[in-house]
């Protein structure tokens, strides 16, 4: 079974309108509506995106690769901006939010995520608190994480929450069983892979990571599964694990440190 998962953040008026000291989600993940519209154009001029969810889509797959877009956080601009341009293409998105930043400054509230599920879009779990380092938490921690953050978006949606990403990419088995345990079907991670893997009943997908530097040809190259891409994602991917596993927390530190001399510089 595979799929082609597209990850972005946020997509802002004019990319210098995005506030990192409001938005938490680092800059060079954000995108201009202009520059997005490219994006989701080079997207449909290659493949056509699937209206239904990824749990509709299982159900007919046959052959095809379903492709999704995804965007995580629950900023403001997926109400005002992001929906709308899916909407425009008659696609629909995965959005998926940290219920603790619900109706905080730049993030969207109760009434937002509501009509967004109103008007077709998924709306899942990206954590209640968006932990640092997901795979460091204890199982309690984890189980926590994912049914208080469904618990408060079931509470606005009327229904039942049964999709999650990842917060931060850190990712492990015992992530994906927790989310399970809650009663999440399908988990998207940001392993920038195709195959669709399994825990506890949970699928699990990865997803290719699209960032400001992205251009629009290159999302258009990932949607089709392009294999120099999608390979080169991989490879960053696996080098990273690697420096991850090395510098432990000082890594949290130097990108943390990295990021800030970034977005302010
Ligand atoms: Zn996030």
């Amino acid at each position: 079974m595979k799929a082609i998962s597209l990850g972005y953040h946020d997509v802002v008026e004019q990319l210098d309108q995005s506030d990192d000291s409001v938005r938490r989600a680092p800059a060079y993940y954000a995108l201009d509506r202009k520059t997005f519209q490219k994006h989701l154009d080079e997207i449909r001029t290659r493949k056509p995106i699937p209206q239904v969810t990824f749990i509709e889509a299982k159900k007919q797959w046959g052959t095809q690769v379903p492709v999704f877009l995804t965007f995580d956080d629950g900023a403001e601009c997926a109400y005002t901006c992001i929906a709308e341009e899916l909407e425009a293409r008659d696609w629909r998105g995965h959005f998926f939010v940290t219920s603790s930043w619900i109706g905080t400054p730049g993030f969207m509230d109760s009434s937002q995520i509501r009509e967004l599920r109103k008007r077709g879009h998924i709306i899942g779990s990206h954590t209640h608190t968006h932990p640092e380092r997901m795979s460091n938490l204890t199982q309690p921690q984890l189980a926590s994480e994912w049914s208080v953050s469904c618990n408060i978006l079931e509470q606005i949606l009327g229904e039942r929450v049964k999709t999650a990403s990842v917060a931060d990419g850190y990712y492990s088995k015992k992530v994906g069983q927790s989310a399970a345990a809650a009663g999440i079907e399908v988990l998207f991670n940001s392993e920038p892979v195709k195959s669709v893997g399994e825990e506890h009943g949970c699928l699990i997908l990865g997803r290719y990571a699209v960032k400001s530097v992205t251009a629009p040809k290159g999302s258009g190259d990932l949607a089709t599964g392009a294999i120099l891409p999608c390979f080169a994602q991989l490879g960053l991917w696996e080098a990273k694990k690697v420096a991850k596993a090395i510098a432990g927390k000082s890594y949290l530190s130097v990108r943390r440190l990295l990021l800030s001399a970034r977005t302010r510089g």
